[in-house]
């Protein structure tokens, strides 16, 4: 499969981890996190440097940004380096804004090690860190030079994380790809399933057509791949990021905001509780956790960029499979939906 950018294109491939990486040259770099390194170090090529980063959000830093490039510095990477992205989506994030910056920019090749990175993060070209004041907010579209899934590793991905990704899987089922949607309502996708490959691939192929129709977000498009996701970053912030996981946030925001489309007319009643079934046969939570207070999840959503005062935006689903971004929904629904 090939994605085609304003700023570029590049291939998508399937490739065991073995092969995902087999041309890593000696002046390349692979960037990746402890448990990956743990876990295929007898995959990297010997003579290459590989720059191991501690697993998790806070290596999305500043800090740990400037501590892989001085190790590429240090051992004298130079532009003609290529920076291998083998992890989540921490690694593809990290490592694709060192190689968007590193000299002015090298290639990056995106290798997805998670369910979430190998079907949104790695592609879409945006790589990026947080700072104190938020998430991503320091980042660059950068499209990557190749994306290569290693279906393989998914076999080491634990459990919860597998879950976790499995959200945006049915995030593209709901918002569009009704041949995803029926497959997954037939039976939640497993790691061992036979059709893993055509699930990934169908996610790709829609996120594709959506990112290469609004690469820079400007028409609306591209934003309704956030459905979800302004409840869902709201559960997280307010949870305190890594309490509740990336898919597991988006997963209740995805029932949130689908009753938030009943209670204002925009979906008629039921699509809410067709949406909770599914995520809940995937065994994805889909109710907001009783620790998050749901004024603090108001306050945080009206941080979001889109809102204005006294209105929140939201990608919101019409129907199944049609999703449309709604940037006035009034707050004082919202409010009644969260029962605050
Ligand atoms: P994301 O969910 O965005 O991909 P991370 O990059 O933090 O987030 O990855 C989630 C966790 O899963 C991390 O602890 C990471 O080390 C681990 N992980 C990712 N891919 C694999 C894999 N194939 N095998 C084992 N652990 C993995
Ligand atoms: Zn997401």
């Amino acid at each position: 499969m090939t994605i085609t950018h304003r700023t570029g294109s590049y291939d998508i491939t399937f490739q065991d981890v073995g092969v995902a990486l087999a041309d890593a040259r000696p002046q390349d770099v692979i960037v990746t996190d402890e448990n990956l390194d743990r876990y295929y170090r007898s995959a990297f090529p010997g003579d290459t440097l590989v720059v191991v980063v501690a697993p998790g959000e806070p290596s999305k830093s500043l800090a740990t940004y400037e501590a892989v490039c001085n190790q590429m510095f240090a051992a004298g990477r130079s532009r003609s380096s290529r920076v291998y992205a083998f992890g989540g989506g921490v690694v593809g994030d990290l490592a694709g804004f060192v190689a968007a910056t590193y000299m002015r920019g090298v290639p990056c090749i995106q290798c997805p090690t998670s369910l979430l990175a190998m079907v949104d993060s790695s592609i879409g070209g945006k790589v990026g860190i947080d700072t104190e004041y938020g998430k991503n907010l320091l980042g660059a579209f950068a499209p990557p030079a190749a994306v290569r899934i290693p279906l393989d590793s998914i076999g080491t991905l634990p459990d919860r994380e597998f879950v976790n990704g499995t959200a945006e899987v049915w995030k593209y089922g709901f918002i569009g790809n009704q041949g995803l949607l029926t497959r997954l309502q037939k039976s939640p996708v497993r790691g061992s399933d036979d059709d893993l490959q055509e699930v990934v691939e169908s996610c790709l192929a829609q996120k594709a057509a959506v990112v290469e129709a609004d690469e820079f977000e400007t028409t609306g498009l591209r934003a309704t791949l956030n459905f979800g996701h302004t409840v869902g970053h709201a559960i997280e912030a307010v949870a305190g990021y890594g309490a509740i996981l990336h898919g597991e946030a988006i997963s209740i925001g995805m029932v949130v905001e689908t009753q938030i489309a009943e209670a204002t007319g925009i979906a008629l009643r039921g699509l809410a509780s067709i949406v909770e079934e599914g995520l809940r046969s995937q065994g994805l939570p889909t109710a907001i956790p009783s620790q998050v207070d749901a004024t603090e999840l108001i306050a945080s959503m009206r941080r979001d960029k889109k809102a204005t005062a006294g209105k929140l935006a939201f990608s919101l689903l019409t129907d199944l499979t049609v999703c449309k971004l709604y940037e006035d929904v009034p707050e004082d629904e919202v409010r009644r939906v969260l029962g605050c």
